[in-house]
């Protein structure tokens, strides 16, 4: 097993798989009456967010003492960061706690890999800048095999704002490992030039979101990062969902068994209509389920959990 995840390209298809398969055992937890598991008791896991997340933070935190770790949460707000700290000097006190994994969410691409150079616990990349995010990636393979029975072979559009979306480049990486087709669907300005072929070889580019609809069983909604733009990268939110967004007319146009995604946060109205978000071909509120169980699943395998 890998010590660090801090890429979708860190695990080949075996890892990824094993990483697929534990999740769906931590899934049972999920439904028993005492939702926890003693395999990292007396393992400390230590979440240290200098962005803001909802789902991803909680979800770790959860994912954590559903595995019965001691869990400590650390928000850049309220901390010496706020002072200026560097992070090498908060991955050193990390390092004299004994933590046994760091957990990292920050706004510079890269710095998760700074971190795993000063530490010796597993660092675990929750989303670094516009570059990666592969729990989110792992979480949306395990959606697309539950919901679809497999992940080779299937035809995968990513569509709107790939250029600001860490989710999109981890799920591109991991995606192609696993045999699946991607095809990348935006406007000109937010698809960034040679980006697929830089990514994984064969993978697709698409500015007509209406043509590539017929042809996917998986259509994966990106949110528009406006906090992450300063150029106007189109005329206006209106015009931007009269090309780009999921309504239902368009949703009318993919196949029968296709899946609706979205990583969260949604901007209803812009890349998704409210009646696509909420109808049965959604997965949203399953992808966050899915997340504790592939978070737990990460952290067992990468702590050496035992006791499963
Ligand atoms: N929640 C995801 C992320 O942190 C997607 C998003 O913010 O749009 O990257």
């Amino acid at each position: 097993m890998i010590r660090h995840l801090l890429s979708g390209g860190d695990v080949d298809a075996d890892t990824a798989t094993l990483i697929l398969d534990t999740a769906t055992e931590m899934a049972t937890v999920a439904g028993r009456e005492v939702k926890k598991l003693p395999a990292l008791r007396g393992r400390t896991v230590v979440n240290l967010f200098y962005e803001d997340s909802t789902r991803t933070r909680i979800s770790f935190e959860a994912a954590a003492k559903r595995l019965s770790a001691d869990v400590i949460n650390f928000s850049a707000k309220g901390s010496s960061v706020a002072k200026g700290e560097s992070l090498k000097d908060t991955a050193l006190t990390l390092q004299a706690m004994g933590a046994d994994a760091v957990v990292v969410r920050h706004p510079a691409s890269g710095a998760p890999h700074r971190l795993a150079n000063w530490v010796d616990g597993s660092v675990v990349n929750a989303g670094d800048g516009t570059h990666e995010h592969p729990t989110q990636a792992l979480l949306d393979a395990y959606t697309m095999r539950s919901r679809l029975g497999r992940l080779a072979g299937l035809h995968v559009a990513v569509v709107g704002d790939v250029l600001h979306s860490r989710v999109a480049r981890s799920n591109v990486l991991l995606l192609s490992t696993l045999g699946a087709k991607v095809t990348l669907v935006g406007p000109p300005t937010l698809i960034p030039v040679d980006i697929a072929q830089a990514l994984a070889p064969g993978i697709g580019v698409s500015y007509d979101l209406d043509a590539v609809l017929p042809n996917v069983d998986v259509v994966m909604m990106l949110r528009v990062q406006r906090e992450r733009m300063n150029d106007s990268y189109f005329p206006s939110a209106r015009e931007y969902a009269r090309r780009y967004g999921l309504d239902v007319p368009r949703m009318r146009r993919l196949p029968e068994h296709a899946i609706v995604m979205h990583p969260g946060p949604m901007n209803r109205g812009m890349e998704i209509a409210p009646e696509v978000a909420d109808s049965p071909r959604s997965t949203i509120v399953e992808q966050v389920a899915n997340g504790v169980s592939v978070r737990m699943a990460v952290l067992y395998l990468l702590l050496g959990g035992n006791n499963l």
